[in-house]
Parts: structure tokens; sequence; C-alpha cells
């Protein structure tokens, strides 16, 4: 089976984890990069998801290059931790505008072909503290919660379409983003976590993998956890 699938912020971490896996199961797969060079044996398309115009762009040469989209991983994401009394309003619009809006930009350029191809598989990934919530990151843990009402919308709006809709929701992954935490804020957490350690980018990447794979074909509206047991019940 070889589709034509893109994975946004796939240059690296756990969106480049998932680039390779869905390119191992034979996929032709896409990546949106910003800075740096595009990873080797993978489609790079430079694109800022904030910036509609150049999604749109980004779509055209995928479908130039590799046909239609038919399954599409919102995965980029941005940081910017701090405290609400110190968060300003662009801490919090920025970051609402990478994760959420960045994720509804590329979820409607990518229907318009899959409505007319009646299938398609769209993923977002979004986090466990979208969920439970995470002191210092407000701007981050709305946009990551605004996922899952998106997601459970589109599942709504798109399910007679055949596209399935469905979120991811990692812990705490090896990845950039994680090694910025200091030793003792690693080991508090592993300390919460049932597994008692972080996830590997392969991990999250593997249950992408399946979601977006014809056995996943009833399942949409779901939010999968990939936490170690961290989120347990939320
Ligand atoms: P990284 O910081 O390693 O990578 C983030 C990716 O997003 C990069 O490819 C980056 O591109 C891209 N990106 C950021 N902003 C934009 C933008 N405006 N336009 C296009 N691309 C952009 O993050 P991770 O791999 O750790 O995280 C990937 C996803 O998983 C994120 O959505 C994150 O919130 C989520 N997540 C991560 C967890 C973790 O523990 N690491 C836990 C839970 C969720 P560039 O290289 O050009 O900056």
């Amino acid at each position: 089976m070889s589709r034509s699938a893109l994975v946004t912020g796939g240059n690296r971490g756990i969106g480049l984890a998932i680039a390779r896996e869905l390119a191992a199961g034979g996929d032709q797969v896409a990546v949106t990069y910003r800075s740096g060079e595009p990873p080797e044996g993978l489609l790079g398309v430079n694109c800022d998801i904030t910036d509609t115009a150049q999604v749109d762009a980004a779509f055209k040469r995928i479908e130039e290059e590799q046909g239609p989209v038919e399954v599409v991983v919102a995965n980029a994401g941005v940081t910017k931790d701090t405290l609400l009394a110190m968060m300003s309003e662009d801490d919090f619009s920025s970051v609402l505008d990478t994760n959420l809006t960045g994720a509804f930009r590329v979820a409607k350029r990518a229907v318009r072909s899959m409505m007319r191809r009646r299938s398609g598989r769209i993923v977002l990934i979004s986090s466990v503290v979208g969920l439970l919530g995470s002191g210092g990151q407000a701007n981050y843990a709305a946009s990551k919660a605004g996922l899952v009402g998106l997601a459970r919308s589109l599942a709504r709006e798109l399910g007679s379409r055949g596209i399935t809709v469905n979120v991811v929701a990692p812990g705490f992954i090896e990845t950039a983003m994680t090694a910025e935490l200091d030793e003792e804020r690693q080991t508090a957490i592993k300390s919460n976590v049932p597994l008692g350690r972080f996830g590997a980018p392969e991990e999250v990447a593997k249950t992408v993998r399946f979601l977006s794979s014809p056995d996943a074909a009833y399942i949409t509206g779901a939010v999968i956890p990939v936490d170690g047991g961290l989120g347990m019940g939320h």
C-alpha cells in the first residue's frame, strides 16, 4: 500500500519518527520543515503552518510530486512556557496559532481532496497536558485540549465521507522538547509515570501508523494516550 502522506514538523523529533514509520509501511511521505535541511529519503516541503498561503503551496507541491494527500498528521507544535501572570497575549496567541489553528489550516486544506475521494486519515498530535493541565503551560495545554474538540467535530462532519479523525496524546517523550527539562524535574516526572520512564518517539509513531492504517477503519474521534499511564482516567 503506497499512499500519499504528509507529516507537519516532520524534520525532527516525534514528527520525523512518524514520517519514517509511515515510509517503512510503504507510504510516500512528505514532511514540512521551516529551517535547516529536510530529512533524507522524504519529500521536504518548506512551510510555516501559521501562514495559510504557505500551507496551500505545500499541498500543491505534494500533490504534484506524490498525489493528493491521503494521510495527514498534524504534528508541528511549539511551547512558550511561563506562569499566567507573566504570560503575554502574544505568548498565548502565538502558541494557539501554531498548535491549534495550524492543525485547522492543514486539516481544512487536506479534506478538499479527501472528501472527493471519500476516504482519508487525519491524526492530530495533542498531549497528555491537554487533558491534565500543566502549571506554566496554560497556552500550550489550551491548544492541545482544543485539538480534541477540533478532531471530534471533524470526526462527526467527515465520517460519512469515509474520513477518520483521531488524536494521539503523548506523555513525556524523549525529544528536544523534554531535553530542556533539568535532571530534577525529569526525575520528578518519571516518578509519576506508572511505567517509570519517558517514551520513545517511535512508540508514538507506531500508534499513528496504526490509526492511519486500514485496520483502524472503525476508529474515529478517539483520543489515544501514549503516555506510560501518566494521564490514566482522564
Ligand atoms: P520538536 O520541538 O522536536 O519539533 C517540533 C516540530 O514542529 C519541528 O519540526 C518544528 O519545525 C515544527 N514547527 C513548529 N512550529 C512550526 C510552524 N509554525 N510551522 C511549521 N512547523 C513548525 O517537538 P516534538 O517532536 O517533541 O513534538 C512534536 C509534537 O508532539 C508537538 O505537537 C508537541 O506538542 C507534541 N508533544 C510532544 C511531547 C514531548 O514529550 N516531546 C509530549 C506531548 C506532545 P522547525 O524544526 O522548523 O522548528
